[in-house]
Order: structure tokens, then sequence, then C-alpha cells
């Protein structure tokens, strides 16, 4: 009974201590212990470990660990993609080790020994594809044709120059402060990657993030087979109903059959679970950077489009609170109108809910199709933006 409620407790530390890391900033949580244990996980613990270091090492520890923290998060290095090659090649490892064995098997044919091996490789080449093309570095060679591939909306994005590069900064470009240069359709910087993704390499890290999911559904598809395999040879249901008896319903050999899986095939199990938690994570992330590509938007924009659309609607909040001012001082000052009664007075709408509604002009979303083409052929590459770039030079 004791260790069933240790059990427990573990499993609801571990909830909530997931939770608080996920969803710890979420406004729900705002002065809740999730949102303590969010901020001890996230900079907390960091303050600590450096107060520690400061107090046993001195200045010059602190130092040595802030050094270490500027090379790891602020500047370019190949610390998570040497970590991204560990684990798919640990993993495959593994795959090989303990399921190689069994295959040919009684549901899985011997192609696919080689089959998984390819899947591996194209991953592994689209990984190499995303950390090494150019994401669409703006120089000054370059910045004309970027300029006519992207005019200004003159809502998030207007003629400005980069003040590190000291060349114009192209609509949707930014400075990556991690890479210092300027990259056109500027998304983000991915440290698995070790660098920005832009204009030029959008179509790589998609393709990386959709063959990863489908590789870990179909190792666990395989894997699956593996050991449905092992459970038609090894005559188990036979043994369990004939021999011990057990009645042949499913909801009765369940039970024995996952056991005698965890007994026997515990490495396979957890090779099953952890592909399975992998692809889950990737089909979300894949499905947030599809939904920006289908809208013609950019991790960056999302940020802007925030900024912009608070800004627009503390503004139009302001308006709408000064012409109620003016209307209620006009009602005052005329003696004919009747004095309002206190209950419509209570129920009178706040003039902030006649504020107008903000709404996102996003001028780069030109439908569905044309949106996906962008991503598959950028602009900037295409010859009519390269023909665009001669006129300009010769004006
Ligand atoms: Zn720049
Ligand atoms: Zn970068």
């Amino acid at each position: 009974m004791a260790v069933q409620w240790v059990l427990v407790l573990h499993g609801l530390a571990t909830l909530v201590v997931v939770v608080s890391f996920l969803c710890g900033q979420w406004p729900i949580f705002r002065r809740t212990p999730i949102a303590s244990i969010h901020h001890f996980l996230t900079v907390g613990a960091y303050d600590y470990f450096l107060r520690c270091v400061g107090v046993l090492f001195g200045i010059r520890g602190t130092n040595a660990i802030l050094e270490v923290e500027r090379f790891c998060c602020d500047r370019p290095n190949p610390i998570l993609q040497i970590i991204y090659l560990a684990i798919v090649g640990g993993t495959y490892f593994i795959v090989a080790k303990s399921c190689f064995s069994y295959i040919p098997g009684y549901y899985i044919s011997g192609i696919h020994r080689y089959t998984s091996s390819l899947a591996v490789g194209i991953g592994l080449l689209l990984f190499l594809l995303t950390s090494f093309a150019d994401p669409g570095t703006v120089k000054d060679d370059n910045v004309s044709q970027f300029l006519a591939a992207y005019p200004y909306d003159d809502i998030i994005y207007s003629g400005k120059e980069c003040p590190t590069c000291k060349i114009p900064k192209p609509a949707r470009s930014k400075h990556c402060s991690i890479c210092d240069r300027c990259v056109a359709r500027f998304d983000h910087h991915c440290g698995w990657m070790n660098n920005c993704i832009g204009e030029r390499n959008t179509r790589y890290f998609m393709a990386f993030l959709l063959w990863h999911f489908l590789v870990c559904i179909y190792g666990v598809i395989a894997i699956g087979l593996v050991l449905a395999g092992q459970l038609k040879e090894s005559r188990v249901i036979y043994v369990l109903t004939v021999y011990y008896r057990i009645e042949n319903s499913f909801l009765s050999l369940a039970p024995h059959v996952l056991q005698w899986f965890v007994g026997s095939y515990d490495t396979q199990i957890l090779l099953m679970v952890f592909l399975a938690i992998v692809a889950l994570l990737l089909a979300g992330f894949f499905g947030y950077h599809a939904s920006l590509c289908f809208t013609n938007t950019t991790t960056n924009e999302t940020f802007k489009w925030q900024e912009y659309i608070s800004w627009q609607r503390k503004l139009n909040e302001a308006r709408a609170s000064t012409a109620a001012l003016r209307a209620s001082v006009n009602g005052l000052s005329s003696d004919a109108s009747p004095r309002e009664s206190k209950w419509r007075a209570f129920f009178r709408r706040s003039p902030l809910e006649d504020a107008e509604p903000v709404v996102k002009e996003n001028k780069y979303d030109k439908g569905l199709i044309k949106n996906i083409y962008e991503i598959i052929v950028p602009l900037s590459s295409r010859s009519s933006f390269s023909r665009k770039k001669s006129k300009v030079r010769r004006e």
C-alpha cells in the first residue's frame, strides 16, 4: 500500500513540475504556486546557482559561468547540433540492436532494415541542408533584390536602415544578434540548427520537421509490428488461454499480454514510448509553423503583430473615452437633457467597449496556394525579382 502512495505522490509531483514548467506563465496561474515553481525552474534556480558559485569561488567563478552562458546562448555554437546527432545516432543504434534480430518477422519484411537506414539518412540530409544553407543573408550586393521582393506594408514595416550592418533593412528582415547579420523573411534563430531560419531555408526546416515526425511514426509502427510478430510466433495467447485457462477475450488477456511485453521487451516498449512522445512534440511544432506558412507570417512577425495590436487597441480606447468624455460634458452643459437614472447609468456600456476593434491586415498573405509556393520557391530567388534588381541598379 505504502509503495502505491509513493508512486501516486511521485506521479503528482512530476505532473506539477511539467505543468509549471510548460504553462506556469499563463495568466490563469498568476500569483499561484504554479507560477512560483515556473519562475524557480526558468530563472530562480539559475540565480541561486550563480549566487552559490559567487560565494564559493568569488567573482572569477561567477564571470566564468557567465562566459559559458554567453557562449552557449548568445554566440553561434554547435552544442545543440551535437546533442541532436547524439540523440538520432543513439536512438537508431538502440533500435538496430534491439529490433533488427527480429527482422524479417511475422508481420514485417526484411526490407525495413534498409528503408529505416534510408529514412534516418534523409533526415540527416535535411538537418545538414537547414543548418548550412544560407537563410537569406542580406548584404550590400543583394539588398536591392530583397527590397524589390518585400515591399514595406507601412504597418509593421517601414523604410529603415540596420544600425549594425549599415544597409537598408528590407521588410520582413531582422538583424540576428547571435549570427550578427540581417536575414530576409526572418523567422527565428534555431539553436538546434545553429542557423537562422529565414527566406531561403524555411523550406528545408519545414521538410525537416515533417520528415522527423514521419520517421518517428514509422519507428513506432515498425517496432509495434516486430512485437506483434513475436506475440504471434511465441504463441503467448495460446499458452495463456489453454494452459492458464484465461478467458479468450481482449479485456481478460490484455493485462497478461502487456505484462509479458514489459517483462520480455522492455527496451522496445521504451523506444516506442520515446518515439511517440517525440512525434507528438514534432507534430505540435510542425502544425504551428505550417499555420504560419499558410497565412504567410513568421514567428518574428507574430510578436510584431501582438505589439501593434495592443498599441492600436490602447489608442482606440483612448479615442473612445475622449469621445465619451466630450459627449458627457456637452450633455451637462445642455439644461434640456433629462437626468439619467442611477440604474441606467449602472448598466450603461463602458466607453472602452465602443472602441473600434483592431484588424490584423497582413499584406503579405496572398492566399494558401501562393503562400505555400512562396516557401518552396522564395521570392528573391525568382527571375522576376532578379530583373527588378538590375532595374533598381540602373535607376
Ligand atoms: Zn543587420
Ligand atoms: Zn541567427
